[in-house]
Formats: structure tokens, sequence, C-alpha cells
């Protein structure tokens, strides 16, 4: 069989999936922007960290589903806002800004959308991928650390933070730090998230905020 270029063929496997993916099928179905949607769902289905009222930032938001599920979960007394590299159609109930998160204005900027503090940070982000192993890790990592640094501004005491990182891509540093600002720290891998891809999600809940850990 005649297979064309690697390229060609990892194009190919990627349509056949996609074609057919019960979750593409399902998103589709209930007006949702992505397959990632469910992700969140099961995630917040399990552990709860997206309560009526809540305020979220979502990093890495298009197309939106995150930011859908997000905005329904919290209700019209909660906050959405919502930031990508990419624009998005507009989404009822979510503030968003086509900007990159890298860049030195965007934590300000976010946090001037926010006008107060955040309970959850949601980060989907990934960077786009060079094919240098070692690169793409750091790119990856440094994402994660900026969203995390960003987290730890803007949350409330009791907050949470959930952000895709990748197996073995999660620096010992940055989760003992994390273990440190926050009372429970889990990997989370969702029914939702192939099996086949190396994607994990990283959930930090009950935020210590600025209060002196507790020595005894
Ligand atoms: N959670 C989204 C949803 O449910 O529709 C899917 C997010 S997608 C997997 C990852 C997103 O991260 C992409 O849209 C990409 O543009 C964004 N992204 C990557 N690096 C970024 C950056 N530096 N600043 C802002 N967005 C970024």
């Amino acid at each position: 069989m005649k297979t064309g270029n690697k390229r060609s063929l990892s194009s190919k496997l990627w349509l056949e999936r996609q074609l057919n993916d019960p979750y593409v099928a399902r998103a589709k179905r209930e007006g949702l922007r992505s397959r990632a949607a469910f992700k969140l769902t099961e995630i917040d289905d399990k552990y709860r960290v997206l309560r009526p009222g809540a305020r979220v930032v979502d990093l890495g938001a298009a197309p939106g589903g995150w930011s859908q599920v997000a905005a329904k979960r919290v209700g019209p007394k909660g906050r959405v806002v919502a930031i990508d590299l990419l624009d998005i159609d507009p989404l009822e109930g979510v503030e968003f800004v086509q900007m990159d998160f890298t860049d030195d204005d965007a934590p300000e900027r976010l946090k001037a959308m926010l006008d107060g503090p955040a309970d959850i940070v949601l980060s989907d982000m990934a960077a786009n991928t060079t094919g240098h192993r070692r690169t793409d890790h750091l790119k990856i990592v440094g994402l994660v650390e900026m969203a995390a640094e960003f987290a730890r501004q803007v949350l409330a005491p009791g907050g949470a933070f959930l952000a895709k990182v990748f197996q073995g891509g999660t620096e010992g540093a940055l989760l003992s730090a994390l273990k440190r600002d926050f009372a429970i720290v889990r990997h989370v891998k969702p029914a939702a998230s192939r099996s086949d891809s190396a994607e994990l999600y990283l959930l930090a809940t009950g935020f210590r905020g600025d209060a002196p850990p507790a020595d005894g």
C-alpha cells in the first residue's frame, strides 16, 4: 500500500480517528466547540471546582469548549475571562482577549478584566511542537510554570488551578512549589483524553494564599 510521506500518513490517521471519535460526534450534537469540553466536564464532575458564582480564568481557550462548560457551570453570577493566541467566536458569559499569554502585558490585562481575585485558573494551553524533543519539553514546561505563577498571583485562598501537562513533563520543582502552595495536588487523566496521548492534567486545590504555612 502506498502511504505517501510521514506527514500525510499522520494527517490521514488523525482524520480517521477524528471521524470515528465518539466525543467529536457528541460535541457536535451538544453544540460544544471542542471534544476537549468533555475533559473539563469529567474533571469537574468528580472534583467540583466550577461552583455557581465562581470567577474563572481560561488560558488557551480557543475554540472555546472549556469556556462554554465553565460559563454554564458558574452561571450568571460567575465570571469567565479567557485568552488565546487565536480568536474565538463570541460566547455568552465569556470575556475574551486575543493575546499571547507569554506577553509581558498579558497577566495585567487578565487581572484588569477579572477586576478581583479568581477562584479557578484553567490552562489547556499547548505550545506548537517543533519536533525537537528537548525544545518542545522546555516550551511546555515554560507555559505551565507561567500559568502556575499567574494562578498564585490571582487566586483567592481556597482557589484551584487546573493545567494540561504531559507525562514525564512535570518538573519536580513545579510540583513541589504547587504542593507548598495548595492543600492537594493530583494528576488526572480523564477518559475523554486519548489514552494514546501523553496528555495529563494537574489539579491543585485549596490554594493557601498568603497565609504562612502551618508548621505546628
Ligand atoms: N480548552 C480548549 C477548548 O476546550 O476548546 C482547547 C485548547 S487547545 C488544546 C490549546 C490552545 O492553547 C490553542 O488554541 C492555542 O492557540 C493556545 N495557546 C498556546 N500557546 C498560547 C499562548 N502562549 N498564549 C495564549 N494561548 C496559547
